[in-house]
């Protein structure tokens, strides 16, 4: 069984993701992880994350190891990687990557969950189950914003709101994999939605289209 996840930063995906693989004991992937790591290394190896050359070069050589990198969480990493995430042959190099891990689930998992932007469009466009996780910018900005306030982080509203669309704007208009519900996506609203809320509209989805196939 595969599940596909996807949509804007901070929707709530992540999270849900994570709750529905644990219940149906699937292995979990998040793909933002991937692109995360890309932008890291070549921002490390002190190069442009646009410089299509290096950060491709990058993404070919990328192993599971870099994915725990400790620095991949910080708003560096996700703005490095809303950029490499626009270059072809970055996408190209983590398809596979993705793919396999779709296909092959590790530890004997009987399917996967994954989360990214392109799950259900590109990366398993097969998927049993496609969920695209929306919500307001504002109420992805105050997550976010109250987040960083929790781990202890300095942060003004505005910035976060502002840093949130900009990121939106290159997940959306980027020429390869955009950011787009698939049109058989089932999509959830979360904004009035508390994790709990949402986490039960999901499974009542998955459910249905379990019951349907
Ligand atoms: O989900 P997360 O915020 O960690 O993703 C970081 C960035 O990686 C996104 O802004 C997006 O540009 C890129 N990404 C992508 N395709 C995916 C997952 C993430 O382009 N499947």
């Amino acid at each position: 069984m595969i599940i596909a996840i996807d949509g804007p930063a901070a929707a709530g995906k992540g999270t849900l993701a994570r709750r529905i693989a644990e219940h149906l004991g699937l292995a979990y992937l998040d793909t933002g992880l991937l692109y995360r790591a890309v932008g890291m290394k070549v921002v490390h190896a002190g190069a442009n994350p646009e410089d299509a050359g290096a950060a491709t070069e990058i993404a070919e050589g990328l192993t599971p190891d870099d994915l725990k990198a400790p620095d991949l969480r910080g708003d560096t990493a996700a703005d490095a990687a809303s950029k490499v995430s626009a270059i072809p042959g970055v996408r190209a190099a983590l398809l596979s990557f993705q793919q396999d891990f779709a296909s092959n689930p590790p530890d004997g998992a009987k399917g996967a969950v994954l989360d990214g932007r392109d799950i259900g469009t590109v990366v398993c466009p097969d998927a049993d189950a496609k969920l695209f996780v929306t919500a307001s910018a504002e109420v992805r900005a105050e997550r976010r914003y109250k987040e960083l306030l929790e781990r202890g982080l300095e942060a003004i509203y505005t910035a976060v709101l502002q840093d949130m669309k900009d990121r939106d704007a290159r997940d959306s208009n980027r020429a390869v994999s955009p950011l787009e519900p698939a049109e058989d996506a089932y999509q959830l609203d979360t904004s009035g939605l508390d994790a709990d809320a949402a986490y039960a509209a999901a499974l009542n989805y998955i459910n249905m289209r379990n019951q349907s196939g």
